[in-house]
């Protein structure tokens, strides 16, 4: 027998729990019931595409309405918050820009999350590998809506893409949009837009309640750059979750968010990463070894030790025991292979 939900916004049960089937809805309900509830109003909202397109000169016209002429590369990931009202919402965007240079890519895909919003930034001098970034982008962003963004219409004003045949077959574009970041020219429109979008994403109108909410800033104020699955557990109870739904629920919202990175893959369950630079760093030395480009791509795993190993003081700290954890990253996302069980194999990403 069927559950049947009334549109309610203030009793917005996570889909996730829905699909649980009746017993997770009983627990959710009774856990909400002497609790005070909120609906979550936040998103993550990631720019992609090649380095030099404008990604970071569209955040800085967004947030700050400014432009540079000579903005530099973006070194990583570039996390900024942003917070819009619309509709007598406010809504907190997590703004996710990555840096460009090629051998990031590979690492960035850990960062496609579901539940978000993506805005692809061609530019239109180049000849663009479009397809390469909507590929990614449907495999691991789920149905979250992407804005396609063609940039430096005051350099090339006849940029096009063939619209029709690109949003037929990526269903989840909902709009393209010609721009200059140089000349604020189209940027109202997609502003406009994009609010109208984010209002829009199912999951900003889920109410949880406050005791998300508490593990959420705990995990959020954390200076460690990763926890232990058992620790997160403990952090929930602390919180009064306790029920197994409601902790996995949570953390896949987080991960949505971009509060937490996680998987749900056996070999990767056990670590959370809080820091984002932390795990891509990890790759970035491993990729980029010497002892790697020594060996022809095929690396003994007796060296990770080495090169993960803090060269200067503020490099990241990657205890032994993680060892497995950030290989088993890189296989997921063929990053490697293994050869036997002492080797792998890191092919060539550029
Ligand atoms: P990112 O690597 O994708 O973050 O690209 P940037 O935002 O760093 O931009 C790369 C370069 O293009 C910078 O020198 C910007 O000043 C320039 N740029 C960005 N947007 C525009 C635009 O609309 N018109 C022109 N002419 N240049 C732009
Ligand atoms: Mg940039």
């Amino acid at each position: 027998d069927g559950i049947f939900l009334q549109e309610n916004p203030l009793e917005n049960p996570p889909i996730d729990i829905i699909k649980r089937g009746r017993s997770a809805l009983v627990e959710y309900f009774s856990s909400l019931e002497n609790e005070e509830k909120m609906p979550i109003n936040e998103v993550k909202v990631l720019l992609v595409g090649y380095g030099g397109a404008g990604k970071t000169s569209l955040v800085k016209r967004l947030v700050d309405d400014k432009f540079n002429e000579h903005e530099s590369q973006t070194p990583g990931i570039s996390i900024t918050n942003w917070n819009v009202t619309e509709k007598d919402k406010d809504i907190k965007i997590n703004l996710w820009d990555f840096g460009g240079q090629e051998i990031m890519h590979a690492t960035h895909q850990f960062f496609l999350s579901k539940r978000s919003l993506y805005i692809l930034v061609l530019d239109g001098r180049k000849d663009e590998k479009t397809e390469y970034w909507l590929k990614h982008i449907e495999s691991l962003g789920g149905d979250s809506p992407i804005f396609v963004v063609l940039n430096k219409i005051d350099e090339n004003p006849g940029f096009e893409v063939n619209r029709k045949f690109l949003q037929d077959k990526y269903p989840s574009i909902s709009d393209f949009y010609p721009i200059s970041c140089k000349d604020n020219e189209g940027i109202n429109i997609l502003f406009s837009d994009l609010k109208k979008e984010l209002v829009n994403i199912k999951h900003i109108e889920t109410t949880w309640p406050k005791s998300w909410f508490n593990v959420k800033n705990k995990l959020e104020n954390m200076t460690q750059h990763f926890i232990s699955y058992n620790n997160y557990k403990q952090i929930c109870n602390e919180e009064g979750i306790t029920e197994n739904t409601a902790q996995t629920t949570l953390i896949d919202f987080l991960n949505d968010l971009g509060i937490a990175l996680n998987f749900k893959d056996f070999d990767l369950k056990d670590t959370h990463v809080l820091e984002p630079k932390w795990i891509t760093s990890a790759v970035y030395k491993i990729i980029n070894s010497k002892k790697l480009a020594n060996c022809n791509g095929v690396l003994d795993l007796k060296f990770i030790e080495s090169i993960l190993q803090n060269k200067d003081e503020d490099d990241y700290y990657y205890p032994a025991e993680k060892y497995t954890f950030i290989i088993n990253l890189m296989k997921r996302f063929e990053l490697c292979y293994s050869i036997g069980t002492e080797k792998i194999l890191v092919p060539d990403l550029l």
